[in-house]
């Protein structure tokens, strides 16, 4: 909602100027609040910093909030909030237990996408991914020595295409390497897409292989041979 903010400058003069709307999310807690304004400092004519205070409970820690000058309206608009903290991602504990080094490097890639250093995050994304397909194929393959072998020293793209029967998520991590890819090669060949459709996709990626993993896990259970009782014949 538009509201006016009175800023100070470093000479100490007030000046009241129209502001947009304030940030609806704390940068360090992620949660959404209405923060609490406590100063105004003036950078330029067309820029200026808010200090905020987070009113949760648990954070209470005070970010700043960028404004910028609208050419047209000539209201000021939020542009960034910092310090910036990443939300790690959480993920299955079956994911967890299959490829610790994914979820390792896939949390490092968002936070170096916090940092805007969003060079860096999508190699990284796309390295976290090979870790996840190729740690899921050994894990599928565990009982066959010779498998594995070819399975790590395979191209993520030959993993996908040789080692892969679940058509849905190959379908998923063919995309994703075709995206990841795109974020490591001197051109890109999906002009359209970034690094949120990688993301996208690698979720996908893991919601199958969780899918499978577990639903293999309770199949054994269930299915394992049972000593024949009376109780349950029928
Ligand atoms: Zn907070």
């Amino acid at each position: 909602m538009t509201h006016q903010v009175n800023i100070v400058s470093l000479k100490g003069e007030n000046t009241v100027v129209v502001v947009e709307k304030d940030p609806d999310s704390c940068p360090i807690c992620h949660n959404n609040i209405q923060p609490k304004f406590v100063s105004a400092v003036e950078i330029s004519d067309d820029y200026f910093d808010s200090i905020f205070h987070c009113p949760n409970e648990s954070c209470r820690r005070a970010f700043i909030g960028l404004y910028g000058r609208d050419r047209h309206t000539g209201r000021f608009e939020l542009e960034k909030t910092s310090p910036k903290t990443a939300k790690s991602e959480i993920f299955p504990d079956c994911i967890k237990t299959l490829s610790p080094t994914f979820t390792d490097i896939y949390n490092q890639s968002i936070a170096a996408e916090a940092h805007e250093l969003d060079q860096i995050s999508g190699v990284g994304l796309r390295k976290a991914l090979e870790f996840l397909i190729k740690d899921y194929l050994c894990h599928q393959n565990a009982d066959d020595l010779e498998k594995i072998e070819g399975i790590k020293k395979a191209t993520l793209a030959q993993c996908i295409n040789n080692y892969i029967d679940y058509e849905p998520l190959k379908r998923a991590a063919t995309l994703a390497t075709w995206l990841g890819n795109d974020e490591t090669h001197y051109t890109r060949k999906f002009e359209d897409k970034d690094i949120n459709h990688l993301k996208k996709l690698i979720q996908i990626s893991v919601g199958w292989i969780n899918s499978v993993i577990v639903g293999e896990e309770l199949w054994n259970e269930m299915n394992a041979p049972q000593e024949p009782t009376t109780e349950n014949s029928n």
